[in-house]
């Protein structure tokens, strides 16, 4: 698209998201032309908690599916679009509301706590929610001693390392874009720039997570950044965070762990796509009643642990 012909589009987004009361909600993972024109950049945690809380009476979900269904189940009385209706989460996929209730036949007196990444019908057989922003807490906190985490084992293995004290049954889902990185890609990396500060997600394995200085949600590597005096960083998650990243501290370096780091189905979201988003009001994401309320509940207190 030329410069003109975009900023024309965007000109039109910007009149149809005023005359239909919308906001425009993007995730740290998409591109960067999407994050500016979006009203809010944040993690799942926080466009939830935006989601369930806001006035507008239509949202335009930029993240993947579950992100979308996340916010049709807060938010019922609002229309929710997902500019890209195939855009996915493998992770979410790994896991299924058949699978979920025979964990829990196997393990009775086990609390469930899914990854916010997860289906709405999964959620729908879950206690609790949780973010990568947030997990460790609500696992530390909720009485519940035994716990099935799913469906992200990297993040799993990293909550229970956490919390010895709780038995933690991990599922073995993976993001099939953090769970490329290596300890290889670490060595190197510092090699390349040893006085830089190696940032990962919890998404990553456990090898790499081991060799990082920090380890945190988007929202967390964002104001580990922001507080740190020291200049280089070496990123251990979805390339889109790099955007939020060198926007807000224009004077650091910033360098990214595996050129692999990006999520195909993050980048389907397109300016054209949320133009036509606005124009049609499709595809909406909506979630059938008996599903919705359950998984209202454990989406519920995952935002009270914040
Ligand atoms: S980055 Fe990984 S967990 Fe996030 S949407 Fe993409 S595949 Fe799913």
């Amino acid at each position: 698209m030329s410069q003109s012909s975009q900023a024309g589009t965007i000109a039109e987004i910007n009149r149809l998201r005023a005359d239909n009361q919308a906001i425009i909600l993007a995730h740290n993972y998409q591109n960067d032309e999407i994050q500016d024109l979006a009203d809010f950049v944040g993690d799942s945690l926080a466009l939830s908690q935006i989601a369930a809380t806001t006035e507008a009476k239509l949202i335009i979900f930029c993240g993947v599916h579950f992100m979308a269904e996340s916010a049709a189940i807060l938010a019922p009385e609002k229309k929710v679009i997902l500019p890209d209706e195939t855009a996915g989460c493998p992770m979410a996929e790994m896991a299924s509301a058949e699978e979920v209730l025979k964990w829990r036949d196997l393990y009775p007196h086990a609390a469930v706590v899914s990854y916010v990444n997860s289906t709405a019908a999964v959620k729908a057989v879950s206690d609790y929610c949780c973010t990568s922003a947030n997990a460790v807490k609500l696992v530390q906190n909720i009485p519940e001693q035994e716990i099935i985490f799913l469906p992200d084992q990297n993040l799993g293995r990293y909550v229970a390392l956490q919390l010895p004290d709780k038995l933690v049954h991990i599922w073995p889902g993976y993001c099939i874009t953090h769970h490329r990185v290596t300890p290889e890609n670490v060595r190197q990396a510092k090699q390349y720039q040893p006085d830089a500060l190696v940032l990962v997600h919890p998404e990553c394995r456990q090898e790499v997570a081991e060799m990082a200085d920090f380890i945190g949600s988007t929202s967390q590597i964002i104001n580990y950044v922001k507080k740190s005096l020291v200049q280089k960083f070496i990123i251990g998650t979805e390339m889109g965070i790099l955007h939020s990243l060198q926007k807000e501290n224009p004077q650091k370096f910033f360098y990214l762990l595996n050129p692999g780091l990006v999520c195909p189905n993050m980048k389907l979201t397109t300016i054209p796509k949320v133009l036509a988003a606005l124009q049609n009001l499709k595809p909406e994401i909506s979630v059938a009643p008996e599903i919705r309320l359950k998984a209202k509940t454990a989406l519920d207190r995952m935002i009270k642990f914040v």
